[in-house]
C-alpha cells in the first residue's frame, strides 16, 4: 500500500492526469450506459461524486485565489516605475491581450469546439437564459456596490475590479513618504503575499487529487457520449494551437514589421524562452531565459527588461487569454448553450482581467477558466463540470502552448517599449 502511495505522489502529475484521462475514457466507453451496480444505483452514480468532489475543491479556492493573486499582481508594480516605460508596457499588454481574446473567440467560431458533444440538459439552458445580462448591465456590474457581497456571490468582474483598485492603492501606499502608512501597507502586502502562497499550496494539494477527479469526470463523459468525445478534445487542442499561431503571425510578427525588424529573425531569437516555457509550463520559471535572450540576443537594456519581463510574467498572459476564449466556448457548445452578445462581451472583459490574475505557474489558467464560466452565469456543476473536467484532463498539452505564447508576448513587449524609447541595440537585428 505504502509503495502504491509512494509511486502515486512521486510520479509526474501531468502524466498522472493524462493517464487518468485515458483510463477514465476507455473504461467509460467500455462499461454499458446505465449499468446497475446494486439496487437501483448505477456505476455512474457511484463514480460521479468523485468528480464532483474535485470540482467542489476547485470552486472552494476561486475567490481567495483571485483576490490574493490580483492584489499581489497589481501591487507589485512599483508606482515609481509606472512612468513612461510602465505606461507604455501596460498599454502594450492591454492591446495584445485584446487581440488575443479576439483571436481566441474567432478560432472558437471557426472550429466550433465541443459542438459534437451532447452534454446539454434543460436545467443548464434555463439558468443560462435567466442570467443573460445586457451590455450596459455588464459595464455597470463591473463596479461593485459592496465588494464583500460580490465575493460572497462569486461575482467575478466586480471582485476583479475591486482587487485591481485595491492593489494599485496598496502599491502607492507602500511607497508613501509617511513611515506609518508605508509600514502598514507593507504589512497588508505581506499578508496577501502569505495568502497567495497558502492558496498555491492548497492548489498543489488539490491537484494531487486531480487524477482521481479527472478519472471520474472522464468516465462520466465517455459513458454518456461514447468515443465521439475524443474528436472534441482533439478539436479544442487544434483550435488553441491555431489561435496561438495566429497570435504569433498576426500580432507579434506584425509588431516586428511595424518596428522594421525581420520577423523571421525575431522567431529565431525568441526560440529559447519559447521552448523553455513549453517544457516548464511556467512564465516565472522561464524568466531567467527571457531576460538573458532580451539582453544578449535582442539588445533590450536592463532598465527596460528588468521591469517589463517580470511584470509581464505576472500580468501579461496572451496565450492564456486565447485559451480562455476557446475553452469557455468549448464548454458552452458542449452543453448546448447559446451565448448572447452580452455573454461574449463578458467573456472578453473577464478574460482580459483574469489574465492579470493568472499566476505564471503551471495550470493557473485552468483555475481562471472557472472564473470565466461563473462570470457568464454558467454554474460549474453537472454537465458544465463534466465539460470542464475534459479540458482539465488535457490541460498539460494546452498549458505548454499557452505558456509559450505568454512568454513570447512579454518579450515582444520589452522590444517594443525599448524601440519606442529609442534605446534598442539595432546592431543585434536583421532589418527589413
Ligand atoms: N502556465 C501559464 C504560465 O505560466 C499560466 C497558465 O496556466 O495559463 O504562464
Amino acid at each position: 500500500m505504502k509503495k502504491v502511495f509512494g509511486w502515486y505522489f512521486k510520479s509526474n502529475l501531468a502524466y498522472r492526469i493524462l493517464g487518468a484521462l485515458v483510463i477514465g475514457s476507455i473504461i467509460g466507453m467500455m462499461v454499458p450506459k446505465g449499468v446497475i451496480l446494486f439496487g437501483n444505483t448505477t456505476l455512474l452514480n457511484v463514480i460521479a461524486p468523485f468528480g464532483d468532489l474535485f470540482i467542489r475543491l476547485l470552486k472552494m479556492i476561486i475567490v481567495p485565489i483571485i483576490v490574493a493573486s490580483l492584489i499581489m499582481g497589481t501591487s507589485s508594480i512599483e508606482p515609481s516605475k509606472l512612468g513612461r516605460v510602465g505606461g507604455k508596457a501596460v498599454f502594450f499588454y492591454f492591446v495584445t491581450t485584446l487581440f488575443a481574446i479576439i483571436i481566441g473567440l474567432a478560432c472558437a467560431f471557426v472550429f466550433h469546439p465541443g459542438s459534437g458533444l451532447d452534454l446539454s440538459d434543460a436545467s443548464v439552458a434555463v439558468s443560462k437564459t435567466a442570467t443573460a445580462p445586457s451590455i450596459s448591465e455588464i459595464f455597470l456590474s463591473i463596479v461593485p456596490t459592496n465588494p464583500i457581497s460580490s465575493m460572497a456571490n462569486t461575482d467575478v468582474l466586480a471582485i476583479i475590479c475591486f482587487c485591481i483598485f485595491f492593489g494599485v492603492g496598496l502599491a502607492f501606499c507602500k511607497e508613501s513618504s509617511d513611515e506609518r502608512i508605508k509600514n502598514s501597507a507593507n504589512t497588508v502586502f505581506n499578508f496577501f503575499d502569505g495568502v497567495s502562497e497558502i492558496m498555491f499550496k492548497m492548489v498543489h494539494w488539490i491537484m494531487q487529487y486531480a487524477p482521481i477527479g479527472v478519472f471520474a469526470l472522464m468516465f462520466a463523459v465517455f459513458n454518456k457520449s461514447g468515443a465521439g468525445a475524443f474528436s472534441s478534445l482533439a478539436n479544442v487542442t487544434i483550435a488553441l494551437y491555431v489561435g496561438l499561431a495566429l497570435q504569433v503571425i498576426l500580432v507579434y510578427c506584425g509588431v516586428c514589421l511595424l518596428m522594421k525588424l525581420n520577423p523571421i529573425d525575431f522567431i529565431k531569437k525568441v526560440k529559447d524562452p519559447m521552448l523553455t516555457a513549453f517544457v516548464t509550463r511556467s512564465s516565472n520559471a522561464t524568466l531567467p531565459i527571457s531576460m538573458d535572450t532580451a539582453e544578449h540576443k535582442m539588445g533590450v537594456p536592463k532598465g527596460v527588461y528588468s521591469f517589463v519581463l517580470p511584470v509581464g510574467a505576472t500580468v501579461n498572459m496572451n496565450g492564456t487569454t486565447v485559451y480562455l476564449g476557446i475553452c469557455s466556448l468549448f464548454i458552452a457548445n458542449a452543453c448546448g448553450i447559446d451565448l448572447t452578445m452580452g455573454h461574449y462581451i463578458t467573456i472578453v472583459i473577464t478574460s482580459i482581467l483574469a489574465a492579470i490574475g493568472t499566476a505564471g505557474i503551471p495550470g493557473a489558467g485552468a483555475i481562471m477558466l472557472l472564473l470565466i464560466l461563473e462570470s457568464i452565469g454558467l454554474k460549474v456543476e453537472g454537465n458544465v463540470a463534466i465539460a470542464y473536467g475534459m479540458i482539465l484532463g488535457i490541460d498539460a498539452v494546452l498549458d505548454m502552448g499557452r505558456t509559450s505564447m505568454n512568454v513570447v508576448g512579454d518579450v515582444v513587449a520589452s522590444i517594443w517599449v525599448t524601440k519606442t524609447e529609442g534605446e534598442l541595440d539595432e546592431s543585434k537585428w536583421e532589418h527589413i
